[in-house]
């Protein structure tokens, strides 16, 4: 009696996914039921309870492999008349199928096989009755043998490809090694070009500014109104010149960091009472919460520049009305100190920008605020010079949080 394919039960063992996936999409393809298990150990449970007309599986596996599995299978009464396919891509030595032939597998396939192969394969396999067991069983010791030379044999092969891979990620390391020597080189002359540049463009500026605002004190009326103007926007290009160079120079090392141990209170004061005047000018609550600091590792004209920078920018993007408070926490390794405004908040997609040189997250054309948008570069390039990091958390039209985290002294 011809039994429909959909009767049929396979039993894929592999432990790539991937590839049984692959091995189930055909079968199911051609009507056959599937049943998969990843390993030997598996697939032997699943048999206890399950009928099924064939078994493909793989060798390579944790836990239990195939040889072992076959093994077991052609000595259970029960089991050793299902057809046994090997399906397998790293035992591909003659000896190994000589093992599993040994064992009483029916058929020996290496991957891949083409697809059609594949299929008439199973066909040919689920027509012809399993192999009579074969009639020179291995004998426990003869097997254990066998077995254990093609396992160490494979053992041996995969050491090999580990250390073929090791060498070739030893040379990628080496070639990613030098790539970033080139890159900081070009960092670096990129970096010294800039600064020479926004040098010889200070010089000639000077002079424009300085001749625009002697004409100033000396014509009146609509020309005076163009003269003054010509001096304001020298004065706006001086400044983002000056930012440049002021970056750069840190950058490059040429304004050194003192990194030392102090206690940042006094620091602090001193910044929230220079900023005080500023904050009610703007109609602005500026609320200090800090008390107690600990003892911190840093440069201090640094920590004073950051400190002011986002405190500055705090009361700049909050509208009059609104609070600017600064708060402190100690944290494992880190003092953290947040700047938190009620202000114009940030967009998320703005976000990273803004740490970006010249980013700003105003549209140009519309912007209400002035400054030059390097403000925040040199926050973050002082903050990552003193070993420590920030962290922004902002909701667009409600405010603005950020913290600093400068490292705790020993
Ligand atoms: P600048 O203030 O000179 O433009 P910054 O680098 O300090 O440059 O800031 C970059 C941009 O980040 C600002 O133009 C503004 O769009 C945004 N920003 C910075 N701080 C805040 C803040 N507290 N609230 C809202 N937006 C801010």
């Amino acid at each position: 009696m011809n039994i429909g394919p959909s009767l049929v039960r396979i039993l894929v063992v592999d432990d790539n996914l991937y590839e049984s996936k692959l091995q189930e999409e055909i079968l199911s393809e051609q009507g056959y039921q599937v049943v998969k298990a990843a390993n030997g150990r598996e697939a032997l449970d699943i048999l206890e309870h399950e009928k099924v007309s064939l078994i493909v599986s793989d060798i390579l596996m944790p836990e239990m492999d195939g040889f072992t599995f076959c093994r077991e299978v052609k000595q259970r009464e029960n089991l050793a008349s299902i057809p046994f396919i090997f399906y397998t891509a790293s035992y591909v030595d003659e000896k190994d199928k000589e093992l599993a032939g040994g064992l009483g597998a029916d058929l020996y396939l290496i991957k891949p096989v083409p697809m059609d192969e594949y299929i008439s394969a199973v066909k040919g396999m689920l027509e012809k009755k399993a192999a009579s067991p074969p009639e020179e069983k291995l004998e426990e010791s003869a097997y254990l043998q066998k077995y254990s030379e093609r396992v160490v044999k494979k053992l041996e092969e995969k050491i090999l490809e580990l250390e073929q891979a090791y060498q070739i990620i030893q040379k990628e390391k080496e070639n990613l090694l030098a790539a970033n020597v080139k890159l900081m080189e070009l960092d670096r002359s990129r970096t010294a070009f800039f600064s020479r540049i926004s040098h010889e463009l200070k010089t000639p500026l000077a002079g424009i500014i300085g001749y625009a605002d002697i004409l100033t004190a000396e014509i009146s009326g609509e020309q005076k109104k163009y003269i003054e103007e010509i001096s304001r926007y020298g004065h706006s290009l001086d400044k983002l010149l000056s930012g440049i160079m002021e970056y750069m120079d840190y950058a490059e090392g040429k304004t050194p960091l003192y990194l030392e141990k102090f206690n940042p209170e006094e620091m602090v004061r001193q910044i929230y009472d220079q900023v005080t005047t500023l904050a009610k000018s703007k109609g602005l609550q500026f609320q200090n919460n800090i008390s107690a600091l600990p003892a911190i590792q840093a440069d201090r004209p640094s920590f004073l520049k950051i400190l002011t920078n986002l405190i500055q920018n705090g009361i700049k993007f909050t509208p009059s009305g609104g609070t600017v408070t600064l708060s402190a926490e100690k944290q494992p390794g880190y003092l953290a100190i947040s700047v938190a405004d009620t202000g114009i908040g940030i967009r998320q997609e703005d976000q990273k920008r803004i740490f970006a040189g010249f980013e700003q997250a105003e549209d140009y054309l519309t912007r209400t605020h002035g400054g030059i948008g390097l403000g925040l570069t040199l926050t973050q390039k002082l903050i990552e010079l003193n070993g420590g990091k920030i962290s922004l958390q902002s909701e667009f039209g409600k405010g603005s949080t950020f913290t600093v985290f400068f490292p705790l002294a020993e």
